[in-house]
């Protein structure tokens, strides 16, 4: 174990996570008197909202998400490092992240926690084996993998049973994410596959959205969710609502409907973007904070200023905190974070946490593509969809992507996807699809071999089974 040393007096801030609260949190403290450590799982910052376009061959993973070491490369007051934290001490201030076998422990002054949300089963875990969720760069591309291959397959298959199966696409939860992929998986097969195979005709594919509440984009409203519903038909996508997924395996879904029947669906592809769970760094903060309790989803109920109870210097923010009329979205992260920062620099001052102005947030409004050309745009009470809604979609999602260069890129990949028929990003390979069930496994190895070490007194961390892999992890790292 090493623990980072700071070796002045200035104040510390730890920052948790380099997506949107983190990153924005960080920057904001740019010019202040701190030293920051920004501790994240991962290497880079990920722009979420366009993961779909990553999935569906639109744009590359480096356009979506710049390391964040080269985004705080100028910010001197700032190092990063990549860890998963894995414990929070909020007796001793200090977080403790593990790359590999290394733990290294921070100490803090201050710290701000934004781990996010993951994507939740609702207790059905092993769904996940057959239907991954949208929430990172490895989920994009595995599902990109998993479309593309689905086409490969269907190509070969020697029934139409087969071929039907293979040339279904299931895309569960009608919210943004799931009405983005819907639309973007139709257009790829209508588009841009359309002449490309001999055996198979790819606009036969059957895209399906399954929802099981009752309307599509439930929280924008009947109207604009009509409207989305409208366009997505038009396309060819197949909605079904009050359509409840009860089983997932290889070959299809068992949906239960508003009456109470069952039915299958054959599909081999299938997404999930039914829900989220907070990262389970919420319940370890409130467990440990003197009564801060989370909500149903795990998220922090976080005080007026997002810190927790008794700890006035921990500060939850983005879709790890609950706070009410507070979306999870980019907005929230962003404002909830600007507002941490403040209020560090705020103490730095001299200003009690007392003395603190409630977190307000501003609904900037919300917005969500359906196909090139069209979206549908809700602000404040105005909303609207169409051409005028996709190029304000346009403009904000620009205006977001952090980095010059993947804005220009970004620029050029939607050009080519959105006026031709081609994608430049069609890339995708057999070990993407298997990857992550590869390294559950090892893991889930892992997991048992120190569950049987500590049942015979022995520390956890060198018990694994595949001893070949616990030998390339000392090497790499
Ligand atoms: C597919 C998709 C589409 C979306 N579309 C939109 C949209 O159109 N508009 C919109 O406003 N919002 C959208 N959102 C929501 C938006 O992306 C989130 O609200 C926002 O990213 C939340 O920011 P955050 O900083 O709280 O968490 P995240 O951006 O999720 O960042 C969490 C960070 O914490 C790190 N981390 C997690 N656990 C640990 C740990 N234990 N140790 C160290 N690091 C850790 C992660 O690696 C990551 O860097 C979308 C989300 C998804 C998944």
């Amino acid at each position: 174990m090493s623990t980072q040393s700071v070796g002045n007096q200035r104040h510390r801030v730890v920052v948790i996570g380099s997506g949107f609260g983190g990153l924005f949190g960080t920057r904001h403290l740019r010019k202040a008197d701190v030293d920051i450590t920004l501790i994240s799982k991962t290497s880079t910052h990920l722009f979420q909202p366009l993961l779909y376009q990553v999935a569906t061959g639109i744009l590359s993973t480096g356009e979506i998400a710049p390391a964040t070491r080269l985004v705080l490369r100028k910010q001197k007051n700032a190092q990063v490092l990549l860890g998963d934290v894995h414990d929070i001490d909020l007796v001793n201030n200090t977080v403790t992240s593990r790359l590999l076998n290394r733990d290294t422990v921070t100490p803090f002054d201050s710290l701000i926690v934004a781990t996010g949300a993951q994507q939740s089963y609702f207790g059905n875990d092993h769904f996940a084996t057959f239907a991954p969720g949208m929430k990172t760069i490895d989920d994009a591309l595995e599902l990109r993998a998993r479309i593309l291959g689905s086409f490969e397959q269907a190509e070969l298959a020697t029934t139409q049973a087969e071929r039907d199966r293979l040339m279904t696409f299931i895309v569960v939860g009608a919210g943004p994410t799931g009405v983005e992929l819907a639309g973007q998986i139709a257009e790829l097969a209508d588009r841009t596959l359309d002449g490309t195979f001999r055996t198979i005709d790819p606009r036969d594919a059957r895209v399906i959205l399954l929802e099981g509440a009752g309307a599509v984009l439930g929280p924008m409203g009947p109207k604009l969710g009509a409207k989305a519903a409208k366009r997505l038909e038009k396309m060819g996508v197949e909605i079904q609502l009050n359509a409840m997924v009860t089983d997932v395996d290889a070959h299809g879904v068992v949906v239960k409907d508003a009456d109470g029947s069952t039915r299958r669906i054959e599909a081999t592809c299938k997404v999930w973007s039914a829900g989220v769970q907070a990262s389970p760094l919420g319940k370890m903060i409130a467990e440990r904070s003197d009564g801060t309790e989370v909500d149903r989803a795990g998220r922090v109920i976080v005080e007026p200023d997002l810190t927790v109870k008794g700890h006035p210097n921990v500060f939850v923010v983005g879709d790890l905190m609950s706070v009410p009329g507070v979306p999870g979205q980019a907005q929230g992260a962003i404002q909830g974070s600007t507002y941490a920062a403040k209020a560090i620099k705020a103490g730095l001052k001299g200003q009690t946490p007392e003395q603190r102005a409630p977190f307000k947030y501003f609904n900037k409004g919300s917005m969500a593509t359906i196909s090139r050309f069209d979206a549908v745009c809700q602000i404040g009470k105005i909303e609207f969809s169409g051409f005028l809604a996709w190029l304000a979609w346009l403009a904000l999602h620009l205006y977001y992507l952090v980095g010059y260069r993947s804005r220009i890129v970004t620029v050029i990949g939607w050009f080519v996807s959105f006026l031709g028929r081609n994608r430049g990003q069609m890339a995708a390979t057999e070990q993407w699809v298997f990857a992550r069930l590869a390294i559950e496994e090892v893991q889930s190895d892992q997991a048992d071999a120190d569950e049987l070490a500590a049942a015979l007194g022995a520390p956890p961390g060198n018990n694994s089974k595949p001893a070949r892999v616990r030998e390339q992890q000392r090497e790499v790292g």
